[in-house]
Parts: C-alpha cells; sequence; structure tokens
C-alpha cells in the first residue's frame, strides 16, 4: 500500500528540532525542511514536485506584525510553499501544533478538498485550497501517481525524499538547541541508518 501524498497527518504536530538564536531566518531553512518533511505545511505540496527550491519559504505562523518578538523563535516557524505563505499573510490559523490537520481536512480521489470540522472550514477559507488551481494540481499528482509503476523513476518522483537531504550535524550551529536528539533522528541520518523509507 502506498503512502496517500494528501493525507494530512492524523496528530498535531510535534517538533522534531529546536534551534535557537539564529542570526537570519535563513539559517533556519533546512531545519524546516526536514522538520515539516520537505513538504508545505498547509497544502502538502512537495520539493520533489517544484522545480525551484524558491517555491518554499519560512512562514511566521504567528504573524511578525502582531508578534514581532516571535520572529525568531523556530517553534512559530513552519515550511511553506510560497502560494500558501503569500495567502496565508497575516492570517491566524488553527495551529498545526495543537489541531491535527487530518482530522480537519481530507482529500477525495479526484482532488476535491473537504472540511471535516471547523478548524478544516477555516484553513480552506483562509488559504483557498479548494480554488481550481489547487484542485487540479491534486488531482494530476493523484491521476498520475495512480499510473506510476512500481520501483519507477515517477513513483521516487511523487512520493520519495529528495536525494539531498540536508545533514543538521554540519549546519551552522546555533546558539541553542532545544531538542539536539532530534538531529540524530532527522531524515538524513535516518537514511545513513538505512531506516529511512523509499517513500512517504
Ligand atoms: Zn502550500
Amino acid at each position: 500500500m502506498l503512502p496517500a501524498p494528501f493525507a494530512y497527518p492524523t496528530k498535531p504536530h510535534c517538533r522534531r528540532h529546536g534551534p535557537q538564536c539564529y542570526p537570519s531566518h535563513r539559517h533556519y531553512r533546512n531545519w524546516l525542511r526536514d522538520e515539516f518533511s520537505f513538504r508545505c505545511i498547509y497544502c502538502l505540496r512537495r520539493e520533489e514536485w517544484l522545480t525551484l527550491s524558491a517555491d518554499f519559504e519560512i512562514d511566521h505562523f504567528l504573524p511578525k506584525s502582531g508578534h514581532p518578538d516571535a520572529e525568531k523563535d523556530y517553534d512559530n516557524l513552519v515550511y511553506a510553499c510560497n502560494r500558501c505563505n503569500r495567502t496565508k499573510a497575516a492570517k491566524y490559523l488553527p495551529d498545526p501544533q495543537s489541531v491535527a490537520y487530518g482530522l480537519s481536512l481530507a482529500v477525495d480521489a479526484n482532488g476535491e478538498i473537504r472540511a471535516l470540522n471547523q478548524e478544516g472550514e477555516n484553513l480552506i477559507d483562509a488559504l483557498g485550497l479548494d480554488d481550481a488551481d489547487y484542485t487540479l494540481m491534486r488531482r494530476r499528482i493523484l491521476e498520475t501517481l495512480s499510473e506510476a509503476q512500481t520501483g519507477g523513476k515517477t513513483l521516487r518522483w511523487l512520493l520519495g525524499y529528495p536525494d539531498s537531504l540536508p545533514d543538521l550535524s554540519i549546519e551552522p550551529k546555533p546558539k541553542s538547541n532545544q531538542r539536539p536528539r532530534g538531529v540524530s533522528d532527522s531524515h538524513f541520518e535516518r537514511r545513513e541508518r538505512r531506516l529511512l523509507p523509499d517513500y512517504y
């Protein structure tokens, strides 16, 4: 049974990493890529489906405008595609660290998204996740997946991890790390130990 690429997590997100006090946002990028499994937390688009790393951005979950103190707080940063990040802007959304998006949102086989509760409705409304282009993107990915061959390149592209997983042990050292053990649990380290599945 292959993983479903548009199945949102069924548990609230529990942070694996905790770097703090970097001088700028770009230092958090690889930590966040690993933290959120190389995909947009809001629409689940994956890095591998896009061609440029610039298509993904760091989102301040609590907007900078109302929460300047949280601007460089790792726990307030999430990884998002540029479309979702732009649409979200300074809006307040259900927090993925307390709300399981998978209990709030469901995607049908034809790419349509449905809200399962009020939080799901809020997410769809705020981000426009039911806009025609999001639905078409999901439908195309799901159609391509249904025709992909076992072990083939297409399947690896759709469901595999990036080849260049970040080695967090050689990132510039943060001033502090609230969850240092996360490094040994990173995707890179798990692949080194042959514990990373082929597909997710
Ligand atoms: Zn997105």
